[in-house]
């Protein structure tokens, strides 16, 4: 389904750069709210579930649809190609209209290119059939008039990538490389945008913005998400967030599984390869999220030097006025549980304990579970240890 996949792959590049100026701060979150909905309307009128069956069935009149536009989108290519500059470097090609700002000096720009293919190809362990063709436009405005559409998008069967000279790499080469795991993409707005968020290389950290809803209550629901990415105005950063958290995991094999098969109701296919309900994900990516939190690093240091001059009633109280604001942090319910068992209340610290071991843990603070359990065994609460 190629022609679908120019069609989707223009929506989720135009989304991208709306994230990108987001998170750089040039577009206020009220048009940027528009621009989406604009683009939501106009490039994305299927939802996820008709998506995937087009992709499987294809019907004739859509798919001649799709073929129009993609003849059409041929058309404007060709008539981009005269005049325009090539340079090529081991997996790119770049083609820099006249006047490019990127025109004097293109190895550069090649170099970024090939450093986000490098680190996209070893994350995702599969690599196109062969070189990528960057169309890099002087601006948005270029882009939109000599395609008839707006930029940036990828369209990965082709191996080409439509972008503003200066969009930060990895985003749209993501897309294509991670539709070589199966030759026709995963069908989920979702996962394919959140990869993309999250294999980009743009300095700014998806978990961030995602940590910053937490603090403020307004998460959402994983499900809702998934099943409504297109209406969530943070659907980029969010996915971008919960993905990249899937690959912090180092499992090689689960978001290829995620991309390539299992049930076609990506909540069911993410249930299926975690082995985890989507409630206990939900609580994963919150508890996740929440350890990165740097808000909570301050009081923390405070409680532990509270308690190594032995004040733990103070460090107590430091701790539990920061469990108001954030109630599920397994770094401070550990640090509680040890200042509570220093202040010898040992019925109050194996509370936090446990309360530490039923959550779902990021794998790097892992070793608090055990710590836990050791801590319940030496104060004779082992019994009752989930
Ligand atoms: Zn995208």
């Amino acid at each position: 389904m190629q022609g679908l996949n120019a069609l989707t792959g223009a929506f989720h590049a135009s989304c991208a750069l709306v994230y990108t100026a987001l998170l750089m701060g040039t577009l206020k979150p009220l048009p940027a709210t528009l621009t989406v909905c604009a683009i939501l309307a106009t490039t994305w009128a299927c939802s996820s579930p008709a998506r995937r069956q087009l992709r499987h069935q294809a019907a004739p009149e859509t798919a001649a649809g799709l073929m129009a536009r993609r003849q059409l989108l041929e058309e404007n290519r060709a008539r981009v190609y005269p005049g325009w500059a090539r340079a090529e470097s081991l997996h790119f090609i770049l083609l820099t209209p006249p006047d490019s700002p990127i025109a004097a000096d293109p190895d550069t720009f090649l170099a970024r290119r090939e450093a986000a293919y490098q680190r996209i190809v070893e994350a995702l362990k599969v690599e196109p059939d062969g070189p990528i063709r960057i169309y890099a436009y002087r601006s948005s405005r270029q882009g939109e008039k000599l395609l008839g559409r707006p930029l940036a998008f990828a369209l990965p069967a082709e191996k080409e990538i439509h972008v503003r000279w200066d969009q930060e790499p990895g985003h749209e080469e993501a897309h294509v490389v991670a539709w070589y795991w199966n030759l026709s993409g995963s069908g989920e707005p979702f996962l394919e945008e959140g990869l993309a968020v999250a294999l980009s290389s743009h300095p700014g950290s998806p978990q961030a913005s995602a940590a910053d809803l937490l603090a403020r209550g307004v998460l959402p629901d994983l499900g809702d998400l998934i099943a409504h990415f297109s209406r969530y105005r943070n659907g980029y950063v969010l996915a971008g967030s919960f993905v990249a958290l899937l690959l912090e995991r180092h499992d090689e094999d689960l978001l290829r599984q995620l991309y390539t098969g299992g049930p076609e109701d990506l909540a069911e296919r993410l249930e299926d390869a975690t082995g985890q309900t989507l409630a206990q994900l939900q609580t994963w990516w919150e508890t996740s999220l929440a350890a990165q939190e740097p808000v909570t690093r301050e009081p923390i240091l405070e409680a532990l030097a509270l308690l190594r001059l032995g004040e733990a009633k103070a460090a107590i109280g430091v701790l539990e006025k920061q469990r108001l604001t954030v109630p599920a942090h397994p770094v401070l319910e550990f640090a509680l549980a040890q200042a509570l068992r220093q202040d010898n209340d040992e019925a109050g610290s194996a509370l936090a304990f446990r309360r530490l071991l039923a959550m779902p843990l990021p794998y790097n603070l892992a070793w608090m579970k055990q710590r836990a359990r050791e801590a319940l065994n030496e104060m004779g609460h082992a019994e009752k240890v989930p």
